[in-house]
């Protein structure tokens, strides 16, 4: 599923291409929980001004302040450019000019159809958008504020807490295991044996992981993410125990496997305790 780093990279480079003035809408919203149900020909005369991010939600502004809220789900991407290619994937499909007056394609790709979609008010997406909590790279995401949140779930355990989108938007499966290990925190550790000085790691942590990351265009794992170009990531050469037979950390230690909450969960038992 496409993590923070991975949204970030989309959003950077369809950036690159707006504004947009919308001219062309087609769509076989085959996803598996359409909000979309407004007809998207609603979209068609607007321009596409600019597109934010908030955790793993892409948010396309329009010039009437109208908003298009994407979640990639577990496959999702945007495809853009002069010539962007299709695929039968394809199940947003918006053409229109930029500001050389060259043809555009924006389109919404997602083989399993779990991405999610809502048009929505200026209103109506802040309300949205208030639902997640800090981003992983909000500066305001401090020491303080991990200690405060995580402290009121004494009994959860950290890489569960870590995943909470309510608390720290755009953390995923692979990001929350990589942040323990960074940390040198067991995942499976429960949050009221984690001290004062475990805080402090955890919060460099969170920059240690996600920095590569972003510089390697995100992380793609089997059949998975790809970017706007089609382009697959090269963040996995940064991971350390995800996917990993040898932690990459303490260099010979095979990493162990465990399920949490139902996700895949690595851990090296020398580096993290
Ligand atoms: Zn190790």
């Amino acid at each position: 599923m496409p993590e923070l780093p991975e949204v970030e990279t989309i959003s950077q480079q369809l950036n690159q291409h707006l504004p947009v003035i919308i001219q062309r809408v087609r769509s076989t919203i085959g996803l598996k929980q359409n909000i979309l149900k407004t007809p998207l020909v609603k979209l068609q005369g607007k321009t596409l001004a600019r597109i934010h991010r908030k955790g793993k939600m892409l948010d396309f502004i329009f010039d009437d302040e109208s908003h298009l809220l994407s979640h990639l789900g577990m496959t999702g991407t945007w495809l853009i450019g002069t010539a962007a290619k299709l695929t039968k994937h394809s199940h947003l499909i918006l053409e229109g000019l930029n500001s050389k007056n060259e043809k555009i394609t924006l389109a919404y790709d997602d083989p399993r159809r779990f991405g999610k979609m809502y048009f929505l008010k200026n209103d109506q997406a802040v309300t949205k958008l208030n639902t997640l909590g800090l981003d992983l790279i909000d500066p305001h995401l401090n020491v303080e504020y991990l200690k405060t949140v995580l402290q009121k779930f004494p009994d959860k355990l950290i890489k569960v807490a870590l995943l909470d989108q309510k608390y720290f938007a755009g953390s995923g499966n692979y990001i929350a295991n990589e942040i323990c290990a960074r940390a040198g925190i067991r995942p499976d550790r429960p949050i009221k044996k984690i001290k004062d000085d475990d805080f402090t790691r955890l919060h460099l942590a969170i920059s240690q992981v996600i920095a590569p990351a972003l510089a390697s265009g995100g992380t793609t794992f089997q059949g998975g993410y790809r970017d706007s170009t089609g382009e697959k990531g090269q963040g996995k050469n940064h991971l350390v125990v995800f996917y990993q037979k040898i932690c990459q950390l303490c260099g010979k230690t095979p990493v162990t496997k465990i399920t949490l909450a139902q996700r895949g969960t690595y851990y090296c038992r020398n580096c993290q305790k």
